[in-house]
């Protein structure tokens, strides 16, 4: 075999850059939806719409009422690595917002076709911004922005084929909105797709949006975590034993307020129950650890759904203290008021 005749080292086009970052950030439509309701609770929003059409391939449109972007930079917001989030790497250390890259715009817009409709409070009108032609003009909007992708993957149709059923993508929508609903339960969120309303759940307690989301026994069948260690704070509701199921899809866990999937606050909150629960029963958790942003680092993954921890046996140890002494609690109330 004789190699393949050496080529020039050349600098990518602009447009392939991104479109080779669209691949991490981007995998299906939740990862879209994912990223605009980032956006959106970045903004500041109360109320986040998010509307799909066949499952979100043919449209995604998040709607907010957050601060808006000014009509001048709506070019801007589509550049790659282009953010009003962090501006040097003292910035990067503690990061206290969803997005902080400026990389989901610009990779969303290279593989579908983006328009941005914004509208600042000190604006006298909307603005639109189409994103295919770069053409500006006034719209009508109240304050807020709405974002809106249509034809995701069209233009890289290898990635298109490793989509599944217009179901099971929106599927994966309602997800990534429900993780979001969980975080913050003082937003309102709603869901439609086809024109119908498949979600809604009101700005509530996190209780009651734990209630609203996962089904009222979330709340029934669990018991509050409340828990403070050093620098960490640990609270939300985990379930006592006998709620425990066969899957693992109803752990979820927040650092920050970021939904993450992470080995050592799985494991941490598993060992907690492991006098109580054998075999394969999952526990059910909702746990949010608070954590200074300086001991946490997020900018593992392009998609920020993993994390680093700088000292992971104080996390572990204060997620595990936290799961069992809630648990404790019940169990130690019981028997003093048993008459065994
Ligand atoms: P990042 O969120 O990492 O900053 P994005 O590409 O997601 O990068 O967004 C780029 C910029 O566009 C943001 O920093 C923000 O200033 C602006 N932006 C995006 N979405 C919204 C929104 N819904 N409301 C207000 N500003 C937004
Ligand atoms: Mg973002």
């Amino acid at each position: 075999l004789s190699p393949a005749p050496r080529r020039p080292i050349r600098e990518l086009p602009d447009e392939l850059v991104s479109q080779i970052a669209a691949g991490e950030v981007v995998e299906r439509p939740a990862s879209v939806v994912r990223e605009l309701v980032d956006n959106a609770l970045d903004a500041g929003a109360t109320q986040v719409t998010v509307r799909l059409l066949a499952g979100g391939v043919r449209l995604i449109s998040v709607e907010d009422d957050g601060v808006g972007i000014p009509h001048d930079e709506l070019g801007v917001a589509l550049k790659r690595h282009a953010t009003s989030k962090i501006a040097s790497l003292s910035d990067l250390e503690s990061v206290g917002t969803m997005g902080f890259r400026g990389e989901a715009l610009a990779a969303i817009s290279s593989i579908a076709e983006l328009n941005l409709l914004s509208r600042t409070a000190g604006q006298a009108s909307a603005f639109m911004l189409d994103g295919r032609t770069g053409e500006l003009r006034p719209a009508a909007r109240a304050t807020g922005t709405t974002v809106e992708v249509k034809e995701l993957f069209f233009a890289t149709p290898a990635r298109r084929k490793f989509l599944k059923t217009d179901a099971t993508e929106l599927a994966h929508c309602i997800e990534a909105v429900r993780r979001h609903a969980l975080a913050r339960p003082d937003v309102g969120f709603a869901i439609w797709h086809e024109g119908k309303l498949v979600d809604q759940w009101r700005a509530a307690t996190r209780e009651q949006r734990l209630a609203d989301v996962l089904g009222p026994e979330m709340v029934d069948e669990s018991v509050a975590v409340d828990y403070h260690a050093g620098p960490i704070r640990v609270t939300g509701r985990a379930g006592i034993p006998d709620a425990s199921r066969s899957r693992s899809d109803h752990q979820f866990s927040y650092v920050n307020g970021r939904y993450v999937r992470d080995k050592v606050l799985t494991h941490a909150a598993r060992s907690a129950y492991e006098d109580v629960l054998h075999g394969n029963r999952q526990p059910v958790y909702a746990l949010y650890v608070e954590i200074d942003p300086a001991r946490v680092d997020v900018n593992v993954h392009p998609t920020k759904i993993e994390v680093r921890f700088r000292d992971s046996r104080e996390v572990h140890q204060a997620v595990r203290h936290a799961v069992e002494n809630a648990l404790a609690a019940p169990r130690a109330q019981q028997a003093a008021g048993s008459p065994l």
